[in-house]
């Protein structure tokens, strides 16, 4: 009932002339797929060239950020109306870097998504706790904080178009992922939280992606799990093969 979503952020790599080869080779090697949902995430530069490539393709283009007024004095920021001319359907908000190395709260963050939603974007929400965190048995709080702060005014309508994309910080990039079963109850805590925020209808429709060092290796079992709908995948999603291998999840 839920179609998965694989989605690839790229983060701060590729040149253009890089982003169009990787493309490329995910274009001839993907196949039919119709039983999934695949998007790409390149740096900003590289939007505006994908955006004509992946054109009439089972391919979708997003962002991996987005700032929350349309236009103005605010340098170095690109607006939803700007993703949506270079033809991007999907933004993410609140990945944990944006949160740690930007310095990007809860408030912030709901700002973005409803900016993103506003102009027909859809939104992958990210949450995660840290291994402080973790370790002080405040995961869940810290999780369903999150996904309260970041869905603050947002109505059932809307709710489709947003995925929640659960990330333990002390998994993503490290190659320390989550063990499915850690995964699954994690996921299970949040489509609680939905269905308190809204209804049991809601969310049981809602997506609910893992990322954090998701690889080809352990795809198939985090996949096997009831509550995951799909894969947020950095490191792994820069590689054609291992790309391809996790939307060949099986
Ligand atoms: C990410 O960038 O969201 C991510 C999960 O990275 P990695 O797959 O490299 O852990």
């Amino acid at each position: 009932m839920r179609t998965p979503l694989i989605a690839g952020n790229w983060k701060m790599h590729k040149t253009v002339a890089e982003s169009v080869e990787l493309v490329e080779a995910l274009l001839s090697g993907l196949g039919n797929i119709t039983d999934r949902e695949v998007l790409v995430c390149p740096p900003y530069t590289a939007l505006h060239a994908l955006g004509s490539l992946l054109q009439d393709t089972p391919i979708d283009l997003g962002a991996q950020d987005v700032f929350y007024e349309d236009q103005g004095a605010y340098t170095g920021a690109i607006s939803s109306v700007m993703l949506r001319d270079v033809g991007c359907t999907y933004t993410i908000v609140g990945h944990s870097e944006r949160r740690q190395v930007f310095g990007e709260g809860d408030e912030i963050i709901n700002r973005k998504l409803h900016a993103a939603l506003g102009h027909g974007l859809r939104v992958i929400l990210c949450v995660g706790e840290t291994k402080d965190q973790r370790d002080a048995g405040m995961a869940e709080k810290i999780v369903t904080g999150q996904v309260q702060a970041g869905l603050v005014q947002v109505t059932p309508a809307q709710l489709a178009n947003i995925v929640i994309a659960y990330e333990p910080v002390w998994a993503i990039g490290t190659g320390d992922t989550a063990t499915s079963a850690d995964a699954q109850s994690m996921h299970a805590t949040i489509r609680q939280t939905l269905t308190s925020l809204y209804d049991e209808v809601q969310a049981q429709q809602m997506r609910i992606q893992y990322g954090g060092s998701v690889k080809p290796d352990n795809v198939d079992e985090l996949m096997s799990q009831p509550d995951i709908d799909g894969a947020l995948v950095g490191g792994a999603a820069l590689k054609a093969d291992s790309f391809l291998r996790i939307v060949q999840f099986r």
